[in-house]
């Protein structure tokens, strides 16, 4: 796959409510069942794979990046953890884990959480199967979306311009005239 096209929760700190619904709704997406009551009423209760925390002042959602240069496939003894270069995804393969945790250990966010039972390990697989994952069509205040890495860069691109024209004192109109002079 064009590595522009791969697709990346992204989340938007500004508009987090705390609401927590991207939890819930990720613990759903991850029962047996595949509903609210049954996910409710299962034991063991089905686990999150996001987090939402309190960031200085704010919440703030944490979720697996899947990192392409990921410290937890890097330090994965049997390969159970791996950078799939189609879906973009860093897939999991229980089959192959020892429950050795050192992946828990690795990873900088802390979203790999030891798991129970058979599932040594529990983390984020962006809801394979569905089109869009369960937090993003959770959250009612669309602080979590899923974009193309090519719409990623673009804005990180347009962000930096920004920050550049207020360093030299640049004016917004001179900016913006300057960027469609720029565009084909
Ligand atoms: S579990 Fe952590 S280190 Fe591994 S891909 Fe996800 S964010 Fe990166
Ligand atoms: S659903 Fe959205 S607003 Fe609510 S806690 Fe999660 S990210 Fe924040």
């Amino acid at each position: 796959m064009d590595e522009s096209l791969r697709e990346r929760v992204m989340v938007r700190l500004e508009r987090c409510v705390g609401c927590r619904s991207c939890e819930l709704a990720c613990r759903v997406a991850h029962s047996q069942s595949g509903t609210l009551w049954g996910a409710v009423m299962e034991e063991p209760k089905p686990r999150r794979r996001i987090f939402v925390e309190q960031a200085a002042e704010s919440p703030a959602p944490f979720l697996c990046r899947h990192c392409e240069d990921a410290p937890c496939v890097r330090c994965c003894p049997t390969g159970a953890l791996r950078f799939d270069e189609t879906s973009g995804l860093v897939a999991y393969a229980v089959d192959r884990c020892i429950g050795c945790h050192a992946c828990v250990m690795a990873c900088p966010f802390g979203v790999v959480q030891p798991g129970r039972g058979d599932l040594f390990v529990v983390k984020c697989d962006r809801c394979e199967g569905r089109d869009r994952p369960a937090c993003v069509e959770a959250c009612p205040t669309r602080a979590l979306v899923l974009e193309t890495a090519f719409l990623v860069d673009r804005r990180r691109r347009a962000v930096g311009r920004f920050v550049e024209a207020a360093r030299l004192d640049i004016s917004e109109a001179d900016l913006m005239a300057a960027g469609s002079a720029q565009s084909p």
